[in-house]
């Protein structure tokens, strides 16, 4: 039977939040009948993005709600 779980793959500084955050994915690990076939992400997602959706920060890429911001886009 296939596993999903929520993974935590990075942990950053958010300037927009002012605190550390972990950003998360979903990955759907194949059932063990499928050996060669890799894990799969699903989706990716921010440690604080319901915090940052409830208050009066603007959303952004990682809580889902805003696509055109993302706090750690490179901007040079
Ligand atoms: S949801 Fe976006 S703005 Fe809020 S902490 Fe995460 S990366 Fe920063």
């Amino acid at each position: 039977m296939a596993t999903k779980v929520w993974e935590i793959y990075k942990t950053r500084f958010c300037p927009q939040a002012g605190c550390d955050v972990y950003f998360e994915a979903e990955v759907v690990y194949p059932a063990e009948w499928l050996p060669e076939t890799p894990p799969r992400v699903l989706a990716h997602r921010c440690s604080h993005g319901i915090i940052c959706n409830d208050n009066e920060h603007v959303g952004c890429v990682w809580s889902g709600t805003n696509p055109l911001v993302d706090p750690f886009a490179d901007r040079s």
